[in-house]
């Protein structure tokens, strides 16, 4: 039975940085001869079909909406989508932010697994993005009356188990669930059974990424980025090349899409701006990364032994903050108390002291080991040869 080749569905929202860490799963999967197809948003087409997996766009999705109501829309989409194809899959496999993943499973009759992109989910979890993330999604969170109300509009729509999201999160999950960091980095990690929790580190072995050219590069570098999706402040990284423009460090800054170079002012020759760049690359080389706290970024940086400056945006990124600045592996910093001087002042500081780089040693170490989407895939066919075996003794 184990030898069979599945036919694997994948589901997930239209967030990179929910769906980037999952492509190399359908990758893997593919590569050892298993037909997987993907759910997604059609803007994800392409890197879906890079991964070798079959590309099947949300049902009922018009092109026409603004890229807020997309993202409020791809919560149903997505939901009928599998349930008109599901049944004909050997499993489904979905990220955590699509909420009714297992209980659409459950009624498709098709064995489920959960990947997490955050920290592993539990109330203790939640309850702290709630309190620290701000006024983003996670804000739900901090209001349980709010958390309700919205929980029992979704409950029909969505056939949940529970008439309360964090129940349904939490106490709906499948039997195997996958977290894209190590568990020492995972916070309350003794909460989550290691037989039903599997943590494989970031999704790294199986990202091409561009060459970088690194010769006008001297060391120690230091490496900026917001991530993709809350990296909107030009001011932000106008104080980034004030603190940084007079120091003896080169200064690689991503700026993403949305800020232009010219709203930069003057930039010193030390200073390197690029609207995008291999962060790999780049991670596996910098002295010292000043990042947003988003999950991937920083996963990536502990697989690298990257120190951490953290200054978070909202949602998850100022526990994870907190939870680098408890385990020694780089500083936090409010956003709203930020100067180039204090910037500066700190960033000196981690790269003058030894010490963070000997804590996050271990955590390289481990994260290297972790493997990644190749464990993620060898785990879910295990599981799937043993349900496959059952049914032929029953
Ligand atoms: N990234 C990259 N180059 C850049 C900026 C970001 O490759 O110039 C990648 C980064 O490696 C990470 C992802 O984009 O995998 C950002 O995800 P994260 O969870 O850190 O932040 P988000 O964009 O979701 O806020």
């Amino acid at each position: 039975m184990s030898d069979l080749k599945k036919n694997i569905l994948m589901v997930n929202l239209p967030f990179s940085g929910h769906t980037n860490p999952t492509l190399g799963l359908a990758k893997v999967l593919v590569d050892l001869g298993h037909h997987v197809s993907y759910i997604n948003a059609p803007d994800l087409k392409e890197k879906i079909e890079r991964t070798g997996a079959t590309f099947i766009p949300y049902d009922n999705y018009p092109e026409t909406l603004s890229p807020s109501q997309k993202e409020i829309k791809s919560w149903s989409a997505a939901y009928q989508t599998v349930q008109r194809v599901g049944a004909d899959f050997d499993c489904l496999i979905y990220e955590m932010l699509f909420l009714p993943g297992k209980a659409l499973a459950d009624q498709l009759g098709v064995p489920a697994f959960r990947l997490f992109s955050t920290f592993t989910l539990n109330e203790k979890v939640l309850k702290d993005f709630g309190r620290t993330g701000g006024w983003y999604m996670t804000a739900i969170f901090r209001y349980p009356r709010l958390c309700r109300l919205f929980s029992k509009m979704i409950k029909r729509k969505f056939g949940l188990r529970y008439g309360d999201i964090v129940k349904e999160m939490v106490h709906n999950g499948p039997d195997l669930n996958f977290t894209y960091t190590i568990r020492d980095f995972q916070i309350y990690p003794d909460e989550f059974p290691s037989a039903r929790y599997k943590y494989v580190g970031p999704a790294i072995g199986d990202r091409a990424e561009p060459d970088f050219d690194f010769s006008k590069i001297t060391n120690p570098f230091i490496y900026i980025s917001l991530g993709t999706l809350l990296n909107t402040s030009a001011a932000f990284f106008r104080k980034c090349i004030e603190a940084f423009r007079d120091e003896p460090v080169s200064v690689i800054i991503s700026i993403g899409k949305t800020v232009k170079k010219e709203q930069l002012g003057e930039i010193p020759d030390n200073i390197f701006v690029y609207p995008f760049v291999p962060q790999l690359k780049i991670l596996k080389r910098a002295s010292l990364f000043i990042t947003h706290g988003g999950m991937n970024s920083v996963n990536e940086a502990l697989y690298y032994g990257t120190p951490m400056l953290v200054i978070p945006v909202g949602n998850d990124q100022p526990r994870v903050a907190q939870q680098i600045e408890d385990l020694h592996l780089g500083k936090y910093l409010k956003r709203k108390e930020l100067t180039p001087a204090i910037l500066r002042d700190n960033a000196l500081k981690i790269l003058r002291d030894m010490s963070y780089k000997e804590s996050i040693l271990p955590f390289e170490k481990k994260s290297q080991a972790a493997g990644g989407n190749t464990e993620i895939a060898r785990m879910i066919l295990e599981a799937l040869s043993q349900i496959g075996d059952s049914i032929i003794r029953e």
